[in-house]
């Protein structure tokens, strides 16, 4: 039987990788592996840390060969329906929060919500607030469902297109929105983890701002005076976004950077 650590080194991985795929193989927290990676592994645990090794070699996520990635803390599954959540949109979560921080009992809504990682992280972090998500997608709704329920969140759900997934009536204090926003063309659509995800939660299929400007476009009619609105998109899109959101009437119209430096949020309030 072959140790931990040899079948580490022949799963031409880096250590890093091979180490998450063991420990999630072998069902320990990868810390334990430092203590115990000179212990046999069985020939059936084996075989299935070299298959997910092999794989991973071909470029699936990690985030889809153990089936869950952290976000704010907390732990979300996630399935190839769902887009991976990313580090660069925990920003668009504190955004949300520090908007709402003098208003009781918000009420949210996110749009095009995948995961649920954004919904169920502001639901969690804010307990008063009501939070409503929607997504195209019933695969994705079902993942983020069971996200909520796991973590213990409670959140409105509804099916469809941006805001017609909406009942007629009801409006909300802020409006957040990851969006596909890579342009159709875009060479990383073919690069890296991009190449599992699916690909309408990536891209429009147009410009990269088409989802981005309906959902501006729908925005004001969705929301109470004195609303808010943060969407994220790409490193190169600040400067449309802030036209459609400024053209639309809304104030305090701002832009964020990332951890990176890249512009990645954008938003704005309408008046009073
Ligand atoms: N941030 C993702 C990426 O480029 C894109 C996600 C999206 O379109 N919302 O890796």
């Amino acid at each position: 039987m072959r140790s931990a650590d040899e079948l580490a080194r022949m799963s031409g991985l880096s250590r890093l990788e091979a180490r998450m795929l063991l420990a999630y193989t072998l069902g320990r927290p990868a810390a334990w592996l430092l203590a115990h990676g000179d212990e046999p592994v069985s020939p059936e645990l084996a075989d299935a840390f070299l298959s997910l090794a092999a794989r991973r070699r071909q470029g699936e996520p990690m985030a889809y060969l153990v089936g869950e990635r952290e976000f704010m803390g907390h732990a979300f599954v996630v399935t190839p329906a769902v887009l991976i959540p990313r580090p660069e949109t925990e920003l668009l979560v504190e955004a949300a929060m520090q908007s709402l921080t003098n208003v009781k009992s918000p009420s949210i809504l996110d749009l095009g919500t995948g995961s649920g990682a954004i919904a169920i992280s502001l639901a969690l972090a804010l307990p008063d607030a009501r939070v409503t998500a929607t997504d195209i997608s019933a695969d994705a709704l079902a993942i983020a469902q069971s996200n909520a329920q796991r973590l213990g969140a409670r959140i409105q759900w509804w099916q469809g297109s941006w805001y017609t997934a909406l009942p007629a009536e009801g409006r909300f204090d802020l409006i957040v929105s990851n969006p596909p926003y890579v342009r159709s063309g875009d060479p990383h659509l073919a690069q890296g983890d991009l190449r599992f995800e699916p690909v309408s939660a990536l891209t429009d299929g147009d410009d990269g701002l088409s989802a981005l400007r309906q959902i501006v476009s729908g925005a004001a009619t969705h929301l109470n005076p004195g609303g808010g609105i943060w969407m994220e998109h790409g490193f190169d899109q600040a400067n449309p976004v802030r036209v459609m959101l400024t053209d639309a009437g809304y104030n305090h119209v701002r832009t964020m950077v990332d951890l990176a430096g890249l512009d990645r949020i954008t938003g704005g309030t309408l008046s009073l």
